[in-house]
C-alpha cells in the first residue's frame, strides 16, 4: 500500500504490508479478515491489520505457556536483564521510526512522540532491566513451634505465568512498554493486545523484540477487537493474569470475564483529576501548568487535570491565563514539527468529545475559549475552557478524554478537598501553592494515586502509579509493580 505521508524508511516498511500477529516468534497474517488503521489527521487508511480470532488467542496462549516452561525459565536473571537492556537500546536507535508511526496512527504531534512517548518507553525497559537480579525473598523467623530454630522458613518470588496485556490507544508504545517491561523482568510471558485504533508501533516493536533475542513465544502480539481478542484473553483458562489499561467500563467486563479461573487482575482505568490553584500560587506557572495538565496529548490522558479548581482571589487571572494558553496552542497535522496538538484519535472519539461540549452548553457552562471543530478534515477540536461549571453537569462528572477543562471557583481548603474528592475516580491530582505545609496537607487528603505539587504529569519508572476508587486496582512501576507480576512462595523446612 502506498501512503502519501513522509515517514522514515523502516516506518514506511511497516506500512507497506498488512500487519500480522506475532505468535511463537512468527508473524502470522489472518487468512482474509483485516481491519484498517487510519490517520486521524485526514481519515486516510495507513495499513490493513489482521483481525484476531479466538483461535489466534488460543495459539498465542499455547506459545506463551511453552516459552514460560521452556527457554525463558532457563535464562538467568542477569540474561533476562540483558535482553531488556538490549530492547531499550534497539528502540532508542529507532526513535524516529517509532515516533513517526505513533504520530500518524494516534494523531499526536511527532515532536511530542519523540520527546515523551519514546523516552517513557526506553527508560522503562532500562529501569526494569535492573530488576530480574533484585527480585529477592526473605528468611522468616517463625514462632509456631516450641523451640526456636526448629524450622527454616523463607520466601521466594516467582512469575505469575502467562500474562494478557490489554491496552488503550492514547500512548500505544509507552503502555505496551509499561506492561511488557515489568512482566518480562519478573520472568512472565505475555500476549499483548494493542488497541485496534493504534496497532502500528506494536508491529515495529514485534520486530525489535525478535532482534533483541527475546526467545520465541515470550512476547506474542494479537491484533484485533476488544470484544473478540480482548474478551477471549480475559476469559481464557490458560491466562494467569490480565494487566489492563483502558476505560472503567471495560475494566468491569475484564473483572467479570476473569472470574472463570480467578486470574489475577490489575487495572489502570479512567480519571477525572482535580487540579487545585490556591491564591498564594505562582499564578503564571499555575495557569500554564493547569493548561498543560489537560491539553497535553489532546486531553487524551488518563491523568488529565480536567477539573480545575481556582481560589476566588485569583480566579479571573487563572481563567484568563488558561484561556490565553489554549489560544496559543498550535493545533495541526501530527507530522508538522510546529504542531503542539493534533486531532483526537478517531471519528468516534471526535463525536464523544463534541457531544460533551454540546451537553456542557446545554447544562449552562460558559465557553471561555474554544468549543468548536477546527477545519472540516480530520478530527481536530479546539482546546476548550469551560467556566460556570458545577457538579451535576456531565462535563464535570464524567471523563471526557479530550481537550476540555472545566473550571470551578472555591473559597477554603476544606471545601475544595471535599469537591475534589467527590468523584468516582481517584487517579491523580495537582496542588498549586507556595505554602509547603498546605501542599502536604492537601496532598494527604486527596483520594488519588498520585498528587503533583506545583507540577503535573511527572512520571518515572521508579514511581508507583495507579488509581484509588474506580480508577483501578494495583500499582504499576517501581518496586510496587512486582506485587502484580510475581507470586510469593513460602517454603518451610524442618531443621532436624
Ligand atoms: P477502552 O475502550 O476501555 O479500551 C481499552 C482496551 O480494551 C482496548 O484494547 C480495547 O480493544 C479493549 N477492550 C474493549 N472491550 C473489551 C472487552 N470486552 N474485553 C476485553 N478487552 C476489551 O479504552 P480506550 O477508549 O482505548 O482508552 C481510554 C480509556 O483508557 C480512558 O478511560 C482512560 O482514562 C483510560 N486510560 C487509563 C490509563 C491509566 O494508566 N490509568 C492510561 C491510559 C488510558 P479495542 O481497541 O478493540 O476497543
Ligand atoms: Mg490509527
Amino acid at each position: 500500500m502506498t501512503v502519501s505521508i513522509d515517514v522514515p524508511a523502516a516506518a514506511a516498511d511497516v506500512l507497506s504490508k498488512p500487519i500480522g500477529h506475532l505468535i511463537g516468534g512468527r508473524t502470522i497474517d489472518a487468512a482474509d479478515d483485516h481491519f484498517p488503521t487510519t490517520n486521524p489527521c485526514n481519515g486516510e487508511v495507513l495499513a490493513q491489520v489482521a483481525s484476531g480470532t479466538e483461535a489466534d488467542v488460543d495459539r498465542a496462549v499455547a506459545a506463551a505457556r511453552a516459552a514460560l516452561d521452556g527457554p525463558w525459565a532457563r535464562m538467568t536473571p542477569s540474561a533476562r536483564g540483558k535482553v531488556l537492556w538490549r530492547l531499550a537500546d534497539l528502540i532508542e536507535a529507532r526513535t524516529e521510526e517509532f515516533a513517526h508511526l505513533e504520530a500518524v496512527d494516534t494523531g499526536k504531534p511527532v515532536t511530542y512522540a519523540r520527546l515523551v512517548d519514546l523516552p517513557l518507553t526506553v527508560d522503562w525497559f532500562r529501569y526494569m532491566a535492573g530488576w530480574p537480579t533484585k527480585l529477592v525473598g526473605s528468611t522468616v523467623p517463625i514462632s509456631a513451634v516450641a523451640t526456636p530454630g526448629d524450622y527454616f522458613a523463607y520466601t521466594k518470588r516467582e512469575p505469575v505465568g502467562v500474562v494478557g496485556a490489554i491496552i488503550a490507544w492514547n500512548f500505544p508504545l509507552m503502555l505496551a512498554a509499561w506492561k511488557l517491561s515489568p512482566a518480562l523482568a519478573a520472568g512472565n510471558t505475555v500476549i499483548l493486545k494493542p488497541a485496534e485504533q493504534t496497532p502500528l508501533t506494536a508491529a515495529l516493536l514485534g520486530e525489535v523484540i525478535r532482534e533483541a533475542g527475546v526467545p520465541d513465544g515470550v512476547v506474542n502480539i494479537v491484533h484485533g477487537y476488544g470484544e473478540t481478542v480482548g474478551a477471549a484473553l480475559a476469559a481464557h483458562p490458560g491466562v494467569d493474569k490480565i494487566s489492563f489499561t483502558g476505560s472503567t467500563e471495560v475494566g468491569r467486563h475484564i473483572v467479570r470475564a476473569s472470574a472463570g479461573n480467578l486470574k489475577k487482575v490489575t487495572l489502570e482505568l479512567g480519571g477525572k483529576s482535580a487540579n487545585i490553584v490556591f491564591d498564594d500560587a505562582d499564578i503564571e506557572a499555575a495557569a500554564a501548568g493547569a493548561a498543560n495538565a489537560v491539553f497535553f496529548n489532546q486531553g487524551e490522558a488518563c491523568t488529565a487535570g480536567s477539573r480545575l479548581f481556582v481560589q476566588s482571589g485569583v480566579y479571573d487571572r487563572v481563567v484568563e491565563g488558561v484561556a490565553r494558553f489554549a489560544e496559543q496552542i498550535k493545533v495541526g497535522d501530527s507530522l508538522d514539527p510546529a504542531s503542539q496538538m493534533g486531532p483526537v484519535v478517531s471519528d468516534q472519539q471526535f463525536s464523544t468529545v463534541m457531544g460533551y461540549l454540546e451537553s456542557g452548553r446545554q447544562q449552562g457552562a460558559t465557553v471561555a475559549y474554544g468549543g468548536s471543530r477546527i477545519g472540516d478534515a480530520g478530527y481536530f477540536i479546539q482546546p476548550t475552557v469551560l467556566t460556570d461549571t458545577a457538579p451535576g453537569m456531565r462535563v464535570v462528572d464524567e471523563e471526557i478524554f479530550g481537550p476540555v477543562i472545566t473550571v470551578q471557583r472555591f473559597d477554603d481548603v476544606d471545601e475544595v478537598v471535599r469537591a475534589a474528592n467527590a468523584s468516582c475516580y481517584g487517579l491523580a491530582g495537582g496542588v498549586w501553592t507556595s505554602n509547603v505545609a498546605r501542599a502536604h496537607a492537601v496532598a494527604d487528603q486527596l483520594r488519588a494515586g498520585t498528587v503533583w505539587v506545583n507540577s503535573y504529569n511527572v512520571f518515572d519508572p521508579a514511581l508507583p502509579f495507579g488509581g484509588y476508587k474506580q480508577s483501578g486496582w494495583g500499582r504499576e512501576h517501581g518496586a510496587a509493580v512486582f506485587d502484580a507480576y510475581t507470586e510469593t512462595k513460602t517454603v518451610v523446612v524442618p531443621t532436624a
